[in-house]
């Protein structure tokens, strides 16, 4: 029986690699060009890492966790890598450096969710994360650089919505009147919504589910969500963000119902969705986490960051061009071919020739069909006289030239 791969994770096949590679160099391009530097952490942490940081009423950790025991130690693929980064941050002292901190990450991601277009078990994420600032500038910063990254790749119909859920003291008073407010038909509401009632209210207003989503459509709680709860600091905040949005011309709406499925997220959150996409058309989510360095044991350090899902991505913006060799040598003689192939190489110029030693028309085949640009051609006669034939493989021209100028021609 053949095996095959686990249910929700994909290939990436040769043929597609390339795809891949031009969203990791545009990303790094982009990241690196603002000082962001790259961070990796293990794909595996110890589950209480991701029970604390990303919170135990979140579905993340209470449905979606890849979760073993080894040698009686609890261990979670990462599902997410914000929390990986802050314990990577507190464990390596990286506080002591020259703030504030700018990360950015990619890599695979694991989630025990049922697979369909644009949810899979394993997937992949890029994401940046900036630490120590807590003013909003740094909130407008990390917007715009996601904005940027979508804008490099040609993603199509993007908008942006954005959110103050306030702080763990004004949000208090918002999770009593949500209490409040659903309580008398409590019973009604799913079993996940009943235990966010007691853990977390505000993700009730984030519940896919219909009947909860009509039972949320009341007037009461409409009132509640469009008040002002939050306090002064937080819509100060909220102020600035929208300020600095509007200098950097970004256009956003504001969704009084975005609280998004992490935890620890404080003051803003956002999310960009593609009305290319879906069902699933979230492409990016993110916010304010000042509470999490130090719900992980490190010290008081404000935070805000994003992720988005390069599946999602890779689905809707326009093929980049393959990579392809610039020349293919195409000799019967194998002990020319192999000096000159290897000449080339040394050069930085991509050079691929036949191992199999075909016929010569075969061979020239071969440097049409890998779409080659040139084919340089080493017959009896160019060996015989110390020349090479170089041969546009577009054009169909061709040169014969001493072999020493070749560089000069490619
Ligand atoms: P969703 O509401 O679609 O489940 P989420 O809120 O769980 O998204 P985040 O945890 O914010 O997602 O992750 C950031 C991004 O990662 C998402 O906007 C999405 O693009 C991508 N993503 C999340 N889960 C998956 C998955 N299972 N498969 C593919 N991409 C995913
Ligand atoms: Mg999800």
């Amino acid at each position: 029986m053949i095996i095959k791969a686990p249910k929700g994770t994909d290939d990436i096949t040769a043929q597609d690699s390339y795809i891949w590679q031009f969203m990791e160099n545009k990303a790094q391009n982009l990241f690196e060009n603002s000082n962001y530097k790259e961070i990796r952490t293990p794909i595996f942490e110890s589950t209480e890492l991701f029970q604390r940081g990303v919170g135990d009423s979140t579905d993340i950790v209470n449905k979606e966790m890849y979760t073993f025991i080894q040698k009686e130690r609890s261990l979670t693929l990462r599902p997410e890598n914000t929390a990986g980064v802050v314990r990577a941050y507190i464990e390596n002292g990286m506080h002591r450096l020259p703030g504030p901190l700018k990360l950015w990450y990619k890599g695979p991601m694991f989630r025990y969710e049922r697979p369909q277009g644009g949810r899979k078990r394993q997937f992949h994420q890029v994401g940046v994360e900036l630490l120590g600032i807590q003013e909003a500038i740094a909130d407008a910063e990390v917007i715009k650089l996601a904005m940027e990254y979508l804008d490099e790749l040609n993603i199509p119909g993007l908008s942006l919505e954005i959110n103050n859920i306030g702080c763990p003291e004004c949000r208090n008073d918002f999770r009593d009147k949500i209490r409040n407010a659903v309580q008398p038909g409590l019973n009604m509401f799913c079993a996940d919504c009943k235990v966010r009632y007691d853990k977390n209210p505000l993700r009730m207003l984030d519940c896919k589910n219909q009947t909860c989503k009509e039972l949320l459509d009341t007037e009461e709680l409409k009132e509640i969500i469009n008040s002002d709860y939050i306090c002064q600091e937080c819509s100060d905040h909220f102020d600035s963000l929208k300020n600095y949005l509007d200098i950097l011309n970004i256009e956003y709406t504001i969704n009084k119902k975005l609280v998004r499925g992490l935890d620890y997220y404080t003051k803003t959150v956002f999310e960009i969705t593609s009305n290319n996409l879906g069902a699933q058309n979230a492409v990016c989510g993110g916010g304010r986490y000042d509470g999490l360095v130090k719900i992980l044991g490190g010290k008081d350090t404000p935070a805000v960051g994003w992720a988005m899902g390069m599946e999602r991505l890779m689905a809707i913006m326009p093929a980049p061009k393959p990579n392809k060799i610039k020349a293919f040598v195409v000799s019967n003689n194998i002990d020319k071919a192999l000096e000159l192939v290897f000449k080339l190489r040394s050069r930085g110029i991509s050079t691929d020739f036949d191992l199999a030693n075909r016929k010569f028309v075969k061979q020239l085949d071969k440097a049409s069909k890998l779409n080659a640009d040139y084919a340089v051609i080493l017959g009896e006669d160019e060996i015989n006289f110390g020349k090479v034939t170089v041969k546009n493989l577009k054009t169909s021209e061709q040169q014969t030239i001493s072999e020493d100028k070749i560089f000069g021609h490619l």
